[in-house]
């Protein structure tokens, strides 16, 4: 195992990072995308080590089509409805590809199952290749490579340390990805009649859609016998569902990670994890019904049970390092403990 970054290279990698965003030259919104995938990949699949880690180049197609898929969603602001431009020429290929995709299977998981997937993910790893993957490297005309080079067989390698910073930083580039891919949106002209005055643009492109969470409330409603998860006090249906390691932190609807709860528990408990005593019981919960929650709700969302342990893991480890607060119930707050690595399994 290679050793952790130092303190001086941990800086030298957000400095880069920053240039990326100052320097780099975006027609389109594919850099971000790519950006946003890269750091979700190596919180689900990589390690808080400064090893180098080979992604391949389907698994990064997966992702990016991934990120598209919510935004070729018709937006809806000042009266005009469209599909956005996210190319400030033509309609980006990869929002054509998922437009046609979309209107014939409808979810996320049906898409990836149709025998059109495959054909899709040749297309994007094409387009990766010719564009985002050796552009966003590019820093004022001059290929710098930080993040990655070439690695064996239709993969990228990331460079050592690289994973490492993206675990550690993910909040960070999260942010600027996004703010940044936003801001793109809002610039390009032809967008300019759809959006208008609207200020929801962040949850049309990165939220998740509360109408589509709730095809999720009769499973876990009956797994939790209509109680709240972290309280146990009756919810008599008006149950909200809450993705247990927050959407702020990750944000992906992943089946596994979706309990049920208050309004007033889960608005409470916003962007914290919950406190270790929560932990145990959902990975309980997900040990018992993690095939049922498969098997009803596999059409709608991802399921994933072993990258949802992975994730809680990384969210866990990090929020401890940090010192953070961990969420026990309303209004009551405590140091995140250790026991999280008794209860997770060691990555
Ligand atoms: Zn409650």
């Amino acid at each position: 195992m290679m050793a952790i970054p130092s303190s001086e290279e941990q800086l030298s990698f957000l400095d880069h990072i920053q240039r990326l965003f100052e320097e780099g030259e975006f027609v389109a919104t594919y850099k971000f995308a790519l950006l946003l995938a890269l750091t979700e990949l190596a919180v689900e699949h990589g390690t808080d080590s400064g090893d180098t880690l080979d992604l391949s180049y389907a698994a990064i197609a997966d992702k990016f089509l991934e990120l598209y898929w919510p935004q070729v969603i018709p937006y809806t602001a000042g009266g005009q409805v469209g599909v956005l431009m996210q190319n400030n020429g033509r309609q980006a290929a990869t929002v054509l590809l998922l437009n046609d995709i979309r209107s014939r299977h409808g979810t996320l998981p049906k898409a990836r199952a149709s025998t059109e997937w495959p054909n899709a993910l040749r297309k994007t790893v094409a387009l990766l290749k010719e564009m985002p993957l050796w552009r966003l490297q590019i820093l004022r005309r001059q290929e710098v490579n930080f993040l990655y080079v070439p690695g064996p067989s239709a993969s990228i390698r990331l460079l050592p340390g690289v994973m490492y910073n993206l675990r550690r930083f993910q909040g960070l580039v999260q942010q600027l990805a996004r703010s940044a891919w936003i801001n793109h949106i809002r610039a390009n002209p032809n967008n300019a009649t759809v959006i208008g005055e609207a200020s929801d643009l962040e949850q049309a492109l990165f939220g998740t859609s509360r109408a589509n969470l709730a095809t999720a409330r009769p499973v876990l409603r009956e797994i939790q016998s209509d109680t709240c998860f972290y309280c146990q006090g009756a919810l008599r249906n008006t149950g909200e569902v809450d993705h247990f390691i927050p959407w702020a932190r990750y944000p992906r609807d992943l089946a596994h990670n979706f309990v049920l709860a208050h309004k007033t528990c889960n608005s409470d408990k916003r962007d914290l994890l919950a406190a270790t005593v929560h932990l145990e019981k959902w990975c309980d919960r997900n040990e018992r019904q993690g095939t049922v929650l498969a098997n009803e709700l596999g059409s709608h969302f991802v399921c994933d049970s072993s990258t949802m342990t992975r994730v809680a893991h990384w969210a866990y480890h990090h929020s401890f390092m940090t010192a953070s607060q961990s969420w026990v119930g309303r209004a009551q707050v405590i140091p995140l403990t250790a026991d999280y690595q008794r209860i997770l399994p060691a990555q």
